[in-house]
Order: C-alpha cells, then sequence, then structure tokens
C-alpha cells in the first residue's frame, strides 16, 4: 500500500463523516432488535452499504458481510454485532427506543455506526484498495450464536463469498465500553474475556404441611443450602490464582406460605478464564449441589450447558491495536491490562485466527457512566469516530506488515 493512500485511509474522520456515524448510530438506537431477529437492522446496513456501493451480502441469517478490495494475499476480518437487548429504554434520548422492551443497551448501535463510518472511508478509494477485507456485521451476539452462524456460512473460509482465496488470516472487533472514559482506549494481550456457561438445578423434596415439617423434605431449605455451597465451591475448590464467579440469578419455588415446597428452581451462570477450571465445573458443581441438598434430604438435578468460550487476544494483534491508539491524538491513554469476566462470542473469531478484540472509552470522565445493559445506559458518542478510526489505523498497519 502506497503511503499516500495509507495517510488517506488512516485521516481523522471529517466533520461530514462524523455526522453519518452519528445518523446511523441514532437511527440504529431508535430501532432496536433482538438477538438473531435482526430483520430491519439488516435491511438498514445493507442499504447504507448499497449507497456507498459495496455489495453486501446477508451471511449468518440477519447478518450481512462484504469483501473489500481486490488484492490479493491475506485477509483481515472486521466486524461490529448488532443485537439489542429485551430491556425498557429509560434514558430520556431524543432518539430512545421506538420499540417497546427492545433497547441497545450494550452499544451494538455503536459499533455497527464505526463499521458503517470505516466502509464508508474506505469505499471513497475503492479502486486503489489493494488488498483483502472482509466487514462483517454479526448478529445475535448476547445470545452467544451470531458469530458461529457466520463461521457456519463459510465467513472464515471465504465460502460466504465463493472465494476460497478469501479466507481470513486475521480479524479486529470493538466493544465501547462505559467503564472507560472517552479517549480511553484497551487493547490487552491474553484472556480478556471469560468462558460463559449457564446452569439449572433442580432441587427435589418432599412436598408437605407448612406446620409439619418432620413428615416432609423441605426443598426451599436444602436449595438455600445449595446456593451458600456454591459460593464455597469458588472460595474452597477453586485455585485462588484462576479467576471464577458463580452467580445464582434466578431462584423459584413453593407456592403458598403454608405449604412445605417440593421442588426449587435455581439457574446461574458460572464465568471462568482456563479451560482447565471450565472442563472441571460442571462436575463441581453438580457433586456440590448433590451433596448440599443431600444433607436435607433432598435430591439434586443439573443441566450445564458451555456457552461462549473465553476469548483470548494475540499478543502481537493487541500491540499493534496498543501502538496505533497511542499515536492518535484523541486518545489520552492506551490500557493493556483490562479483562472482564463478562462474555463476548468474538471469542468464536478469535479461536481460528489471531485478532484482538478492544474497549473503547465511551464513559464519563468520573467513571459515573451507567454499566451495560442497564436501562440507562448511554454512549458518548465521541467515542464513535475514535472507535472507526481506530479500526482503520489498526486495519492499515496490519495490511501493511502484512505485505
Ligand atoms: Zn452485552
Ligand atoms: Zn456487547
Amino acid at each position: 500500500m502506497n503511503s499516500k493512500l495509507c495517510d488517506d485511509l488512516c485521516a481523522p474522520f471529517s466533520i461530514e463523516e462524523v455526522a453519518a456515524i452519528v445518523r446511523w448510530r441514532r437511527h440504529l438506537h431508535a430501532e432496536p432488535e433482538l438477538s438473531l431477529c435482526e430483520t430491519d437492522t439488516q435491511a438498514f446496513v445493507r442499504t447504507a452499504l448499497q449507497d456507498m456501493g459495496w455489495q453486501p451480502q446477508d451471511v449468518g441469517g440477519t447478518g450481512l458481510a462484504i469483501a473489500v478490495g481486490h488484492g490479493s494475499g491475506p485477509t483481515l476480518l472486521l466486524r461490529a454485532d448488532m443485537d439489542a437487548l429485551p430491556i425498557e429504554e429509560q434514558t430520556g434520548l431524543d432518539f430512545a427506543s421506538r420499540r417497546a422492551g427492545q433497547m441497545h443497551a450494550c452499544g451494538h448501535d455503536a459499533h455497527m455506526a464505526c463499521l458503517l463510518g470505516v466502509a464508508a472511508r474506505l469505499a471513497k478509494y475503492r479502486d486503489q484498495l489493494d488488498f483483502r477485507l472482509v466487514l462483517a456485521f454479526q448478529p445475535g451476539e448476547e445470545n452467544g450464536r451470531g458469530a458461529v452462524a457466520m463461521i457456519e456460512q463459510g465467513l472464515l473460509s471465504g465460502g460466504w463469498c465463493g472465494d476460497l482465496t478469501r479466507q481470513v488470516t486475521a480479524a479486529l472487533g470493538l466493544h465501547v465500553w462505559s467503564g472507560l472514559p472517552v479517549g480511553h482506549i484497551s487493547a490487552t494481550a491474553g484472556p480478556i474475556m471469560a468462558n460463559v456457561d449457564d446452569f439449572k438445578i433442580i432441587v427435589r423434596g418432599r412436598g408437605g404441611h407448612g406446620a409439619l415439617p418432620h413428615q416432609a423434605i423441605d426443598a426451599v431449605v436444602a436449595a438455600s443450602a445449595v446456593v451458600q455451597a456454591l459460593q464455597a465451591m469458588v472460595s474452597r475448590q477453586n485455585n485462588p490464582l484462576e479467576p471464577l464467579v458463580v452467580t445464582v440469578g434466578s431462584i423459584h419455588g413453593g407456592s403458598a406460605f403454608n405449604v412445605i415446597a417440593e421442588t426449587v428452581e435455581l439457574r446461574g451462570t458460572c464465568r471462568s478464564f482456563g479451560r482447565q477450571v471450565a472442563d472441571q465445573l460442571p462436575s463441581w458443581l453438580r457433586s456440590t449441589a448433590v451433596r448440599a441438598a443431600g444433607a436435607y434430604g433432598a435430591k439434586a438435578d443439573c443441566e450445564y450447558t458451555r456457552y461462549t468460550v473465553a476469548l483470548h487476544n494475540d499478543a502481537h494483534m493487541a500491540q499493534l491495536v496498543a501502538q496505533c491508539a497511542g499515536q492518535m491524538p484523541n486518545v489520552a491513554t492506551v490500557d493493556t491490562e483490562l479483562r472482564m469476566m463478562a462474555g463476548e462470542d468474538f471469542a468464536y473469531f478469535a479461536e481460528q485466527v489471531p485478532a484482538c478484540f478492544f474497549f473503547v472509552g465511551c464513559g464519563l470522565a468520573d467513571g459515573s457512566s451507567e454499566p451495560h445493559h442497564s436501562p440507562r445506559f448511554v454512549v458518548d458518542e465521541a467515542a464513535l469516530p475514535i472507535g472507526g478510526e481506530l479500526m482503520l489505523r489498526a486495519a492499515v498497519k496490519w495490511l501493511q506488515e502484512a505485505e
């Protein structure tokens, strides 16, 4: 790539470009759709890409991808996710959700807008793009299914566009992050987001009269013991140097004040980084629940589902993103330490190719921003051009290295 093209692609977004990015984002924010139901979102993104002169193809159901550039050689994937959450928005913004009970409360509207900004910039130099990129708009991140659906349709192999030479070599993705102030970037090497597992435990006792506990087996008391024992599993059974979270998020049982419940259902999630600990968790959970319930004469049946694998950033890719961020005048700090126990299905791309998933601060300087998935979650839109620009810079740097 000649240095003139390189400079042109990496130049800060113009006022008009930023205005378009903000406009796209606000439209998408107002019309959120849940995981794998992103049909209107898909149509909007498709039209925006077509207006730029690209030829988007549907991939992974409600997702889309475009093939960019006419060069040969390695291919870099740039990915944005598309879905919203089943949350009633309470931000009071002018462009707040127009769809009851649905909200872009994780910032995926911002991710799509950033990637559309990247697509628009690339479109201006279409005839000169002597390299290969794939831009992917991925559905269903929040339910952990969309990345896999796109991979199954050949997103990484090139099968999606019928060109197997366009096999993806590396990948970049971003997430706006309200816990980081605007102007802060994080690109951390190694495991940065957790294995996400889902469990259900049914504690079974024997129902009876609330006044005659000696004739029954109380599933509520037994389930309470299970909840406590699961926390002791984290603190006593797990190696303290291995991050692990066990959260029981729901507990349901019983039907009346004077009836001893026969069954109680617990649902929860385990979060870990290491593969070894993740592999042990189903049997730890099962034996802990069975023993704790058994102490009260009750039984416990467990269902355990591995949901999303941990996301590992490639050390070189993370360093490349951090270096590019450090060169941006609108970036104040570059962190290389941030990790979290949340999940992210970009992990399925990072499992197959060297990848970096980086965080773009979109929060207030004093750290008082609402967390992601809150009904009052807001994105400072100053983060949008930073995210798009860093994506472009990192992509260009990677392509230069790959030449
Ligand atoms: Zn989320
Ligand atoms: Zn998210």
